[in-house]
Formats: structure tokens, C-alpha cells, sequence
């Protein structure tokens, strides 16, 4: 049965979103949807669903959780669709599934067009705000921000990134930040840590940006571009692209190795998560190096594989080693950054707190690493915020449903001492994706939270299976 609410206050939702990233946007979105009175407060309005880094979204298993993603009616697909710059296709790939494109999107318009899906979205307010403080109430929570404001709330999301406590560092240089450019987030830690939450440190890599102009694109190989791919959505019309071209190039004679001799974090601990961090990716990619253009009308270019935190000058040597780039300059230094995240077992496979009612986790606060992997959270933590508001049961995502199920197992009781990362989980898992299987139980989560537009949509694209 549905619980009654009294009317509510210009600062009073049913669910309130702390952090418009990947993972908050689709929360917001979710609960606003599901008829929730939805706020979403960020540091600045100017950065909704900002990529730190990599502005690659899909591919090899990542494909499935956007697609995912977008069958429970997410955004991050058809965000993706509107705003890539290139789609291509993996090398042995079958041209049948979604699994096997990967698309480049501009970065600053998937931000700006992001940020107005939420604009536009009915229930849903905007906030700009640092969030300083959760308070339990009767029946609720206050949360309050750095400029004074305070909104009441049945249920709250908390999706901060990595700006708790964030400190970034190259060579021996660190900042306080929540990401390149942006302030940290304390006193939101502080306040988690006074209701009884425990948190530990995480570390991640960026790589440098580049700048165009000074690459020789004829010592790389050009990516094919697709013209047609299979779509990240079945919500949005092909209609049309402009094509900005990606490359494929290697570092020379072994240079790597190095690289691995080097490292400058100038902490023992973080030395050690940082080069196992390099061997994992490169042993993965056999030290080729992707360069992606980062938007339409940029020269920026960001090498994928080469993530680093020594000091500019190093970034420089190690990146004029790589084929095509001997004469290339740095724009932006890669970056090392130092964040907290939940120990395990605070967040369930229902995204909520097993202690507090009405508090739900999303993003890599988790332990996680990904942009899908942070989307994928967010839109069930936002689902079951909007149905505990409304005093009804929550969706529990079990391991067979598909890779958000996998997803969720692991957050829900893995040990976090490496970033949780889809691709790894596929193999650990052992997971054979039943698309039948994995969709059908989709379909019964829309069913049972009564989304009709998107029924439809899944109606009209499967259909065919059976038990749709
Ligand atoms: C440096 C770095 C590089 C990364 N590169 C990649 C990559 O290339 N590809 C990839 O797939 N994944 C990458 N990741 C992994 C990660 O999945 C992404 O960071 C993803 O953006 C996380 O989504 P999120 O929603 O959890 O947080 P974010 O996208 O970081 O969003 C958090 C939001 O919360 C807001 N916020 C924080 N605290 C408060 C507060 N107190 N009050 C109000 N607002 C607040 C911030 O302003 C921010 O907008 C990277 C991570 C880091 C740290």
C-alpha cells in the first residue's frame, strides 16, 4: 500500500541526489520518472556528468550494461548515441551485438546535452551546492549545504565521485581536489562517518591530454570508423554524425618497462597500486595506445592506455617514446588521485544502506570503476529510493541479471582492494550472457514498477522472445 505524504515544501522531495555525475544523473532521472518529487544538488551546474578522463563509453562487456541500462529506461545510451564523435568496431567482433562498438562522444556536449535531459525531466529541481551535512530526522533526513540551504527528504542517494576527501598528485605535487580543476568534498565525510560509516582510501590514474597539432597522425594507423552500429539505445533516431577520427598507434622498443621502473607518487603504497595499475591495463592491451579525439571543436586528443601521475616532465619523455608523438606536447598533465571509498558491506544488492532506511549508495563511493558501471548503479538506487518513498518494497538485483546483477553481487560482498571493473567481473564470475534470460527478468523489474513507456519500447524491439 501506498504511504501518504503531506504536501511538500519548496525544500522538501521525496528523494534527494547528492553529485550530478554518472551515476546521480541517472538516479535523479530514475525518481523523477517514477513520480518522486527529485532534487539533485552539485558542486556546480557547469559540470553535470563530466568525464575526468576517458570519453570512450561501450565495448567489450560494457556494450551489455548500457544496453542494460537503457532497457530500465537510463540515459547514458541514448546520451552516448546523440553525442559520438566515432564508432568503431572491435577487430574479431560479431557485428550482431551491442558488445562490439565502442563510442567516442564528445565530452563537453554529452555534459551540456546530460544536463538538460535533467532540465527538461518533470519532477525533477536542480541545485548547485556542496552538500555538508546528512541529518536523520523523524521519517527522513535533512541535508544541508555550504551555503546554508536545507532540504527535508524521505530517502537520499549519495553519489560523490571520487571527491570525498580527493587529493590529486603528479610527481611530487598534490592538491587538494575532487578531480582536476574542481574542489574536494569533506565535510560530507565527516557527517557520513558521524551516522556510523566507514571509509577507506582508493587510488586511480589519468592520462595526459594532448594536443593535436603537434602529432604525426601519419605514423599512426586510423581506426574504421561505423557508419551504422548497432545502437547504445533503442530510445533515440540515427540521424546522422560528424566523424572525428581516432588512431591506433604503440610505445617504441619496449619503453614501458620503464615506466614500471619509475614511478614518482613518492609513497610506497601508492607506488604499488599504481604500477600493478599499468601492468593490468597493459597486459590488457598489449601496449597499444588509442588516440581519441575529445570533442568536435577541440585539437585535444587523449591516449587511451597510458594513464600516469609522475611529474610533467617525465609525462613528456614517456609520451614522445610513443610512436607518432615525438614531437607532441602535453595540454593537460595526467593526474593521480587519492579518494575515499565505502569498506565493504555498507552497500546491499538493492544499492541501500543495510543499516539506515532511505540511504542509498551509487557510483564508485562503491569501490568501482566506469562510467556504465557507476550508471548502471544509479538507476537502481534511484528506482528504490522513489519506491522506499513511497513505502514499497525494493528490487534486490540477483546475479542473473546480467552484468548490473554480477555488479551488484560484488558490491554488495566483494573485498574492494582493487576497483570493481565489469571486465574483470566477467571472468571471475564465469559469466555466459543469456540475452533471453537476462532480458526477461528486466522486463518483470519494469512490470513491477509499472513503466509503461518503456515496456512498450521493450515490447516493440523484443517482442519476439519468448516471455515478453
Ligand atoms: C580521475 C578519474 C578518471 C577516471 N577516468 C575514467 C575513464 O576514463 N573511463 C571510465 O569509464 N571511468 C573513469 N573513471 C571511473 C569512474 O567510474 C568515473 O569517475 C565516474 O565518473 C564515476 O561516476 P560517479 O557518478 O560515481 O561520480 P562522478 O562522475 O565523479 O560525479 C560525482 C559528482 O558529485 C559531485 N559532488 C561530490 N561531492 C558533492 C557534495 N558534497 N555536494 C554536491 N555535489 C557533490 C561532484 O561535483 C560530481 O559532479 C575515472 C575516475 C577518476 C577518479
Amino acid at each position: 500500500m501506498e504511504r501518504t505524504f503531506k504536501k511538500k515544501s519548496f525544500t522538501e522531495y521525496d528523494v534527494v541526489v547528492i553529485g550530478a555525475g554518472h551515476s546521480g544523473c541517472e538516479a535523479a532521472l530514475a525518481s523523477a520518472k517514477n513520480k518522486s518529487k527529485t532534487l539533485i544538488i552539485n558542486i556546480s551546474l557547469d559540470n553535470v556528468a563530466t568525464m575526468q578522463h576517458g570519453n570512450v563509453l561501450g565495448g567489450n562487456v560494457k556494450g551489455h550494461l548500457l544496453r542494460e541500462i537503457d532497457i530500465l529506461g537510463g540515459e547514458i545510451g541514448a546520451n552516448t548515441w546523440r553525442n559520438a564523435i566515432n564508432v568503431v568496431k572491435s577487430e574479431n567482433g560479431n557485428n550482431e551485438e551491442i558488445n562490439n562498438y565502442r563510442f567516442t562522444v564528445d565530452k563537453r556536449r554529452y555534459s551540456l546535452f546530460m544536463k538538460n535531459v535533467l532540465e527538461s525531466q518533470e519532477n525533477l529541481d536542480m541545485r548547485q551546492g556542496l552538500v555538508v551535512e546528512i541529518k536523520k530526522i523523524k521519517d527522513g533526513f535533512k541535508i544541508k549545504t555550504s551555503d546554508c540551504m536545507s532540504y527535508g527528504c524521505n530517502a537520499v542517494v549519495i553519489s560523490p565521485g571520487s571527491f570525498l576527501n580527493g587529493n590529486i598528485f603528479w610527481g611530487k605535487y598534490r592538491i587538494e581536489a575532487g578531480k582536476q580543476g574542481e574542489i574536494n568534498s569533506k565535510r560530507l565525510q565527516n557527517s557520513l562517518e558521524d551516522l556510523g560509516f566507514k571509509f577507506k582510501k582508493a587510488f586511480t590514474f589519468t592520462t595526459p591530454g594532448i594536443d593535436g597539432k603537434t602529432i604525426n597522425f601519419n605514423m599512426m594507423k586510423r581506426q574504421k570508423s561505423v557508419f551504422r552500429a548497432i545502437m547504445s539505445s533503442n530510445n533515440v533516431k540515427f540521424e546522422g554524425r560528424l566523424i572525428k577520427k581516432s588512431f591506433i598507434t604503440y610505445i617504441k622498443n619496449n619503453d614501458f618497462g620503464n615506466i614500471l621502473n619509475s614511478p614518482r607518487a613518492g609513497n610506497e603504497e601508492i607506488e604499488k597500486i599504481f604500477s600493478d595499475y599499468l601492468i593490468k591495463i597493459h597486459k590488457r592491451n598489449n601496449g597499444l595506445i588509442i588516440l581519441q579525439p575529445e570533442g568536435i571543436n577541440t585539437t585535444g586528443m587523449y591516449p587511451e592506455n597510458i594513464p600516469m601521475a609522475f611529474s610533467e616532465k617525465e609525462q613528456l619523455k614517456i609520451i614522445q617514446n610513443v610512436r607518432g608523438l615525438e614531437n607532441a606536447s602535453i595540454t593537460r598533465p595526467g593526474y593521480g588521485i587519492e579518494y575515499s571509498i565505502l569498506e565493504p558491506l555498507q552497500t546491499g544488492i538493492n544499492m541501500k544502506s543495510p543499516v539506515y532506511d532511505g540511504i542509498f549508495f551509487a557510483g564508485i563511493i562503491n569501490g568501482t570503476y566506469g562510467y556504465e558501471e557507476s550508471a548502471a548503479q544509479g538507476i537502481i538506487a534511484g528506482i528504490n529510493a522513489s519506491l522506499y518513498s513511497k513505502g514499497l518494497g525494493l528490487i534486490d538485483m540477483k546475479k542473473e541479471v546480467g552484468y548490473t546483477g554480477i555488479l551488484f553481487s560484488e558490491i554488495s560482498l566483494g573485498d574492494k582492494t582493487t576497483p570493481i571493473d565489469i571486465v574483470d567481473l566477467k571472468s571471475m564470475y564465469n559469466f555466459k550472457y543469456d540475452f533471453f534470460e537476462v532480458y526477461k527478468e528486466l522486463y518483470k523489474i519494469l512490470r513491477f514498477i509499472g513503466r509503461k513507456k518503456e515496456i512498450e519500447n521493450m515490447e516493440r524491439v523484443y517482442g519476439k522472445y519468448p516471455g515478453l
